[in-house]
């Protein structure tokens, strides 16, 4: 076993042992295939390339204090990916199928997961893309279906510490009727301008507005988007929004503290009332935005003055953690102990 450093881990890509893989062809879903290659033979005129009738997923593995490895909520990433089938006209994966995967695939690359101590997880990224050789608009006979995982340490290098994000004005990430409910590689393509843009003025992420009116906070550059006052955890509703495992999972535990839990339209002047701002997702966790600059409009929202984060944040991050790690008991078996 090569010497990985845990600690030193980025979200990054770390070559594993092996995948899995499965076909569609004729009509059905093949058996599993495991494969040591971290390379995939597809014709130059398949519809994943041309037509970005592609759709992933993301979840983490965890490595408790009992040596036991913990998936969280995998079923919900399996049902989500049905849905974004729907959505880009791809075959559903049946949800056994994805669970047998993601199982056979984190068993095959046991030596990868991060011991506890590391805070680090096993990243799992399951994909579905559509294959065959076509060029009329259609969609494709023949899919593929692969899992891949990889160590990887915290999404942003700082760790649990504010971040700053911005409003740019001039750019949208989804449509309000269009595809940013699916977990679509195409969304991350139309954000990708924005992101580079953003990181270029020194903000970690975009916050988006809804794309009709500019007038109501939308999603948070690949992460959900929430607030915090008066004891309340505010989520936009939107159209345009991917639907977060870790948001839905933050409510039922912000609902646990005692908070009220407001899944409404937010317009962006109510942003200056939070008391606490944050964004979230499996790769994000919970990480708290220090300011919201909208810098087309000279407007600044502050969250955090004194580099930390706030108590709330603080608190839903632990809590979530500690589900995940297997440190506290595991009341609405979010948890699955693979091995
Ligand atoms: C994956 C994703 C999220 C986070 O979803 P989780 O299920 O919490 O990982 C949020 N927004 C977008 C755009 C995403 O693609």
């Amino acid at each position: 076993m090569e010497n990985i450093n845990w600690s030193e881990l980025s979200f990054g890509y770390m070559k594993t042992d092996y995948n899995v893989r499965c076909y569609y062809r004729d009509g059905k879903w093949g058996e599993l295939e495991v494969s040591s290659s971290e390379l995939i033979n597809l014709h130059m005129a398949s519809t994943c390339l041309h037509y970005g009738q592609e759709s992933f997923e993301g979840l983490k593995v965890f490595k408790g204090k009992d040596g036991k490895a913990r998936v969280f909520r995998m079923d919900e990433n399996a049902k989500r990916m049905q849905s974004s089938c729907r959505g880009i006209m791809m075959p559903e994966l049946p949800v056994e199928k994805f669970e047998e995967a993601v199982r056979k695939v984190v068993k095959l690359n046991e030596r990868f997961i991060p011991p506890y101590e590391s805070g680090a997880s096993l990243y799992v990224r399951p994909l579905l893309i559509g294959l065959g050789a076509q060029v009329g608009v259609r969609p494709a006979t023949e899919y593929l279906f692969i899992v891949f995982v990889t160590p990887v340490g915290p999404y942003f290098k700082d760790g649990f510490k504010p971040t700053p994000v911005v409003i740019l004005r001039g750019y949208d990430r989804a449509a309000p009727l269009g595809t940013g409910t699916y977990k679509v590689g195409g969304n991350y393509a139309a954000s990708l301008a924005a992101g580079e843009k953003a990181h270029e003025l020194g903000y970690s992420a975009v916050l988006y507005l809804d794309a009709k009116e500019k007038k109501y906070v939308d999603e948070c550059g690949p992460a959900n988007f929430f607030g915090i006052k008066d004891n309340k955890y505010i989520t936009p509703q939107s159209t345009s929004i991917l639907p977060s495992i870790t948001n839905k999972s933050l409510m039922q535990l912000a609902e646990d503290m005692g908070m009220t839990v407001e899944r409404r339209q937010i317009p962006e002047d109510e942003l200056a009332t939070f008391e606490e701002a944050a964004e979230c997702g499996t790769a994000a966790v919970v990480t708290p935005i220090e300011r919201i600059d909208d810098i087309d409009e000279n407007k600044s929202y502050v969250f955090s003055k004194d580099g930390k984060p706030g108590p709330v944040c603080e608190k839903l991050y632990h809590q979530l953690r500690a589900i995940q790690y297997g440190d506290v008991p595991d009341q609405y078996g979010w948890v699955t102990i693979l091995s």
